[in-house]
């Protein structure tokens, strides 16, 4: 299977500005001609449009005056291309170019996509997308492009949708960390627990209990709450983030422990995207927030998928203790939450002005253990480490490399995939979008997957229709 050339990081670091850079990444794809490409460099585009058209709206909002936007005076440019399934930011002369993976960014959009759908081949499509984006993200990505097409054939605004949402939050992270090397991170309400604010604080509670342990105990805890208190989103049991007032603004604060530091930017990036989506809105901020219940249920399902993606990375990269520097999804949606009802208060919004109550339940379900306890196995039962290299061994449908479409489907490579693929390319809907068309081509995807169930060697569809009811339990608040 053919694909685009991978991106040469260290020569797009010699251009003289970023825009020059970008340009000769998109030169290079428009010169590519093959035949079997073109789809591919059709999605390219667009998904290179909802890129730009993200960074065209943060310049934008840089212009207008508003005491809520961060502004960020920096030449960036975006670019997509082959990058080994990372997203980086890079320095290109004066300014900054943001490298984002077609692959990463691909099989994100297309999990993200087919999981809202009610149907059990979307399902199973979501869950390959999932499985080749956590386990493959540095490999090209086969059928992406047709599946993009089969995708807007079925429902084409909510692919759009789905691609600016993925667009903004990471290019707007990525960006984030360019604001914090050029203005800091003033505006994340998050403290390091440094050993000397850890002394501090403790002589600070000593001091309480010593004067008001003759009131009783709810006199102490009283008085504590003034000044150390916990953050929790919805669960009761993960991340639960201490807080404390910082005497020097009055702000109540997170505290990351010493031990995290190292995430901090991560978290800050977080929360820098998530300020400038509601920024670039268009809209005012009330709306803008009335309107995240939906948003948040994306942004948990596409920081699920990423934090798998980041702990098999840890794996291939040989050391399964290894800390990584990115945090787990669960904290990063905690630290978003905490910062999003702080904004609505700050605007006198009341919590309650923003639906909570639907989003709570669907993040309970997202997060439960049961879900990453099995999500871990089916991940576990993908990678077998090689105990002598360390190295994991990709499942045969990921690790296969093909020449051409059928012997891609003749091989059995994600035959989910190639079942689907196959029953739309000979589809008499193709092209057409009536809906009654649509139902039946949904039909004939799932009767497609039964077949395929019947067919395929269990240990490679197990995982499948093991994450397909994860995915169909996390009950997907779009609709
Ligand atoms: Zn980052």
């Amino acid at each position: 299977m053919p694909d685009f050339d991978d991106i040469d990081l260290d020569l797009l670091r010699e251009f003289s500005s970023p825009s020059e850079a970008a340009e000769s990444v998109r030169a290079q794809i428009r010169s590519v001609e093959n035949p079997e490409l073109e789809n591919s460099k059709l999605w390219h585009e667009q998904i290179q449009a909802a890129l730009d058209h993200a960074m065209a709206l943060f310049v934008d909002a840089n212009r207008v005056e508003d005491d809520f936007s961060l502004k960020l005076d920096a030449d960036i440019k975006v670019v997509l291309g082959s990058n080994g399934g990372n997203c980086v930011c890079i320095r290109v002369a004066q300014g900054y170019l943001v490298v984002i993976d077609r692959t990463y960014f691909i099989s994100l959009l297309l999990y993200l996509f087919f999981a809202a759908r009610e149907r059990d081949y979307a399902r199973h499509l979501s869950s390959w997308c999932f499985l080749h984006h956590c386990l493959a993200a540095d490999r090209p990505f086969p059928l992406g492009s047709l599946l993009l097409t089969i995708a807007a054939q079925i429902q084409a605004g909510f692919l759009s949708f789905v691609t600016e949402e993925l667009a903004k939050f990471i290019v707007y992270h990525e960006i984030g960390h360019v604001y914090q090397e050029k203005e800091g991170s003033g505006y994340l309400d998050m403290t390091k627990l440094t050993p000397e604010l850890e002394d501090a604080l403790r002589m600070k509670i000593d001091a309480v209990i010593a004067e008001k342990s003759d009131f009783g105990d709810e006199a102490v805890g009283v008085e504590l709450t003034k000044f150390v208190g916990e953050f929790r989103a919805f669960h009761s049991s993960w991340s639960i983030f201490q807080t404390w007032r910082d005497p020097a603004d009055s702000v109540w604060k997170l505290l990351l422990p010493e031990k995290d530091v190292k995430e901090f930017p991560e978290y800050a990036s977080d929360v820098f995207a998530v300020f400038t989506m509601l920024a670039v809105d268009g809209v005012d901020l009330e709306r803008s927030l009335e309107s995240l219940s939906t948003r948040m249920s994306i942004w948990s399902l596409m920081k699920l998928a990423m934090d798998y993606q980041m702990r098999i990375m840890g794996q291939v990269f040989g050391n399964l203790q290894a800390p990584t520097s990115h945090p787990a999804a669960s904290s990063r949606l905690d630290v978003i939450i905490f910062h999003l009802r702080k904004l609505a208060a700050s605007k006198g919004l009341t919590p309650d002005s923003i639906d909570w109550d639907s989003f709570g339940s669907y993040y309970t379900t997202i997060w439960s253990k049961p879900n990453d306890d099995r999500i871990k196995d089916i991940l576990h039962l993908c990678t077998m480490i090689d105990e002598e290299t360390n190295v994991p061994q990709l499942p045969f449908p990921l690790q296969e490399e093909f020449s051409d479409n059928s012997s891609l489907l003749a091989t059995g490579y994600l035959k989910v995939f190639g079942s689907a693929a196959l029953i739309w390319d000979r589809s008499e809907f193709k092209g057409s979008r009536e809906p009654d068309d649509i139902e039946k081509l949904e039909d004939e995807f799932d009767a497609g997957v039964v077949d395929v169930a019947s067919q395929t060697p269990s240990a490679l569809f197990a995982p499948s229709i093991t994450l397909s009811q994860v995915i169909s339990e996390i009950d997907f608040c779009i609709k």
